[in-house]
């Protein structure tokens, strides 16, 4: 019997153009998730993949009443959910989470190295003076 072949990753890539004119690349591959529950990070109007929680409290079944919230387009909703959809998009914000400080450690960096550079040129022409500290 044939093996399956490996689901391929579904990913996207973005590039943040800095002030200095260097660019640095983001590659996000998306998460498997359980299809058989609502993915709770999904707007069911517009589709983003945003979705944020602003109000949480245990519900009976050992669910969650939440308020969910969209930043694209206003979509609010509360309702109870069940646990395994609660898990499914704690993850998925803990992600996010890891992405955006991943992000801002890159940018740091980037923004670091853009400074040394303009610093080391200035050094070179002999444009810093005792003043200037
Ligand atoms: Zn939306």
């Amino acid at each position: 019997m044939a093996r399956p072949h490996p689901r391929p990753h579904r990913h996207a890539v973005r590039r943040i153009l800095l002030p200095s004119g260097r660019s640095i690349e983001v590659v996000r591959f998306e998460q498997e998730t359980d299809q058989s529950v609502r993915p709770l990070h999904v707007c069911p109007d517009c589709a983003c993949e945003l979705i944020q929680p602003s109000d949480w409290s245990e519900a009976a079944d050992h669910g969650w009443r939440m308020t969910l919230g969209c930043p694209n387009c206003g979509w609010s909703e509360t309702a109870t959910y069940p646990a395994e959809a609660v898990e499914q998009l704690e993850a998925r914000l803990d992600s996010g989470l890891e992405e955006m400080i991943d992000d801002l450690r890159r940018l740091t960096h980037a923004n670091m190295v853009a400074e040394m550079d303009s610093f080391v040129a200035a050094l070179r022409h002999d444009v810093i003076l005792p003043e200037d500290f």
